[in-house]
């Protein structure tokens, strides 16, 4: 076999190798292992998305290609119209909307498509990992902005020196946040498209978790920010707001250029998603709320995040996301801290330190817990918890 491309050797295995392989140890040892490590929606996709699916698939006009320029007019016209609904932001699904076969490749396949080798891709840190790994497949360099408790976890985008954002292409957001479950305001996105436009940046806002939101939150859009259309393109997803992350569906929106340049790239590596697919998330995106969802997590995040204060832990309520940020109580770092929960607790959490140095000191907890019926499982994981922290305390 010949050996991998100095490109792919360069970059470490995927995240949380080394949790999953202590988790399924656990699982293996017969341990009752309560997982609050994977992002991803237990509940089932809502029954009028599969509905709409079971009678898109009988149509064999969905069975073959799909051949529309960027995904089929009833995917991007729904998609478009919950833009119009959800922030009042008009686009033309035409040619400022594309179908993603979920945002993870679309976020991929932007860094691919601006950066070159030698340019700079300006990272949050913590971070989901894909904006970084492909700006630096793609020969590109990293340079981190950190995401402190103090800025809210927002990028303090005045401190990047001006020659560095001036030989930077990109500028990678993600609010609502994962990690840290950080909200940006509008004056904070109005910054960040201001700080794109004079230094001629591409602004990706991945909002993957504009839909988890409680108490009445609605996060915004970075296409509300006035000039928005100039610089920024924001990727949405279907795997979060309608629990469908097996299905693989999404969307990009915003400028035009961005849009292009990104159809331009994956026309020549996928060729779209199943037409039964887009027409299920169509009808999704059109018709179906996910509220008993968001409740269910709302009142699995207040057993969590009132049992842990209880208990002595300290840890803020995210208003958005299903994700809980926590600083980590004791003096471990995150994965001593996060394997001495699994080995101890039984209960998966994952480090913060897989997200980025400045994820450091901290561990994310995820809310979507397999085999939870009302925040039962979280509430016996914040008893197991309280027991270890006793034990380090005695
Ligand atoms: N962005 C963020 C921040 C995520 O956490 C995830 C999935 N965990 C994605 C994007 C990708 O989601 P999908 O590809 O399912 O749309």
């Amino acid at each position: 076999m010949p050996t991998l491309s100095k490109r792919l050797s360069q970059i470490p295995p995927y995240l949380f190798t080394e949790i999953s392989a202590l988790k399924r140890q656990a699982l293996a040892d017969g341990k009752d292992v309560i997982d609050l490590g994977i992002g991803d929606p237990d509940q089932p996709t809502p029954e009028g998305v599969v509905a709409a699916m079971s009678e898109a698939i009988q149509n064999p006009e969905t069975h073959r290609y799909d051949e529309s320029p960027a995904g089929s007019a009833t995917f991007l016209n729904a998609a478009t119209e919950w833009m119009r609904r959800r922030f009042g932001v008009t686009l033309d699904p035409v040619d400022e909307a594309m179908l993603l076969i979920g945002s993870k490749e679309g976020l991929a396949h932007l860094a691919w498509a601006y950066i070159d080798p030698g340019d700079l891709s300006l990272i949050p840190d913590p971070a989901y990992p894909v904006y970084g790994i492909n700006s630096a497949l793609a020969g590109g360099e990293c340079f981190s902005m950190p995401l402190t408790e103090a800025n809210g976890f927002l990028p303090d985008l005045s401190a990047i020196p001006s020659d560095v954002a001036k030989r930077a292409r990109v500028l990678w957001l993600n609010y609502p946040n994962n990690p840290t479950g950080a909200v940006a305001t509008p004056e904070f996105f109005a910054e960040a498209v201001a700080f794109a436009r004079e230094y001629d940046l591409l602004a990706v806002n991945d909002a993957a978790y504009a839909a988890v939101a409680f108490d009445g939150y609605r996060p915004p859009s970075i296409l509300q920010s006035p000039g928005a259309r100039d610089c920024a393109i924001e990727l949405h997803s279907l795997s979060k707001t309608l629990n469908m992350t097996g299905w693989r569906i999404g969307f990009a929106v915003g400028n035009r250029d961005a849009i292009g340049a990104l159809n331009k790239l994956k026309s020549n590596i996928d060729s779209r998603q199943f037409g039964a697919i887009s027409q299920a998330a169509a009808h999704g995106l059109l018709n179906v709320e996910n509220d008993a969802t968001l409740e269910l997590y709302r009142r699995r995040r207040n057993v969590l995040c009132d049992g842990l204060n209880a208990i002595g832990w300290p840890v803020r309520p995210p208003q958005a996301t299903f994700y809980v940020w926590a600083r980590i109580p004791t003096r471990h770092s995150s994965r001593e801290f996060a394997r001495l929960l699994l080995e101890e607790a039984a209960v998966n959490v994952i480090p913060g330190s897989g997200y980025g140095t400045a994820g450091e000191g901290y561990v994310r907890i995820s809310l979507t817990v397999m085999g939870d019926c009302d925040g039962e499982r979280l509430a016996e994981a914040v008893r197991r918890i309280d027991l270890v922290l006793r034990r380090l305390a005695a």
